[in-house]
């Protein structure tokens, strides 16, 4: 990732909720590499340890800790031990989230309930536990990672819908009520990245739906889908002084899939064709 400097986050303590995998682990592996000591908090620890093995590898200093973000209590603990470990919290990323693939009209409260937890009391929680230190050292950032554009709805995942517009509605009020103490609070949408959990999540029980990664490609006027990498360079930017009087934004990093017209074409040979073939095709629409 060569397009910030080194030692951008020189001596910074980042700490990123759900980071051994997939986006999170992108955004740790950045973090690290332009100088930060990076903290990976989730659930299980054979995946934390993986992770671990590979940030040393690439000599970041990292620590993690099991950590469910429903149980405030083991949240709290997490916290104090970065605390303790590193002297401070610099950068807090809530990446920890669920989803599944569920229509509305069936959804359980259970799996609603599963994914609230998860995606907005766990941003909730963590965010509570970090902030007193924020707000003792008159500084630090949060970043919030929520999806583009919840208003346009979610189709068959009603559950991740409701929580991440309620992440992005503390994203802007925390921003508000804190931007005195120098605490920035943004958010940033990923458009559809192929992480393994992000296939699973898409195709598991819907065996009349495949995976619809091809068909987002298509509909994005960058004509790629997202990677860990675009989100991690977003993260990059947002959390370092290069974006020092932003904050409150949700920024979409989705090659222009969510703008209100895409200009994503369904049709590839009408993608591919020289303008004067586009004219034809589209007279004899
Ligand atoms: P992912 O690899 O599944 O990342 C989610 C992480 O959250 C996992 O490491 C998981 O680890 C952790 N996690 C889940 N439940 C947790 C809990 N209760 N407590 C603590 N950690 C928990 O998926 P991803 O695709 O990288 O997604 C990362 C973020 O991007 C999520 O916020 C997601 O909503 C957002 N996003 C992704 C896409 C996409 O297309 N991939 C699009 C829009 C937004 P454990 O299971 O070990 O706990």
């Amino acid at each position: 990732m060569p397009h910030f400097t080194d030692g951008l986050y020189d001596s910074q303590t980042v700490l990123i909720t759900g980071g051994a995998t997939g986006i999170g682990f992108a955004m740790a592996r950045a973090f690290g590499l332009h100088g930060a000591q990076v903290v990976l908090a989730s659930r299980n620890a054979e995946r934390l340890s993986a992770a671990a093995g590979r940030l040393t590898a690439l000599g970041i200093e990292n620590d993690t800790v099991v950590c469910d973000v429903r149980d405030e209590a083991a949240v709290k603990a997490a916290v104090a031990r970065t605390v303790s470990r590193f002297g401070t919290i610099d950068v807090l990323v809530n990446n920890a989230a669920a989803n599944f693939w569920s229509p509305a009209e069936t959804m359980s409260s259970r799996s609603f309930r599963t994914v609230v937890e998860i995606d907005l009391f766990g941003t909730f929680h963590t965010t509570r536990a970090v902030v007193p230190h924020m707000i003792e050292q008159r500084r630090g950032v949060i970043l919030n990672v929520a999806i583009t554009d919840p208003q346009r709805g979610l189709p068959s995942f009603a559950h991740a819908a409701a929580a991440k517009s309620g992440v992005l509605a503390l994203t802007t009020t925390w921003a508000a009520e804190w931007g005195r103490y120098g605490i920035r609070v943004n958010a940033l949408g990923p458009g559809p990245t192929v992480t393994e959990n992000a296939v699973g999540g898409m195709a598991a029980g819907r065996p009349d739906h495949p995976p619809s990664f091809e068909l987002q490609r298509r509909r994005t006027p960058l004509r790629r889908l997202a990677t860990p990498e675009d989100s991690a360079s977003a993260a990059l930017f947002l959390c370092s002084d290069a974006a020092e009087f932003i904050t409150g934004v949700n920024l979409p990093v989705d090659g222009g899939i969510s703008l209100p017209t895409p200009s994503g074409d369904l049709n590839p040979d009408r993608a591919a064709a020289t303008p004067r073939q586009h004219q034809e095709t589209t007279k004899s629409e």
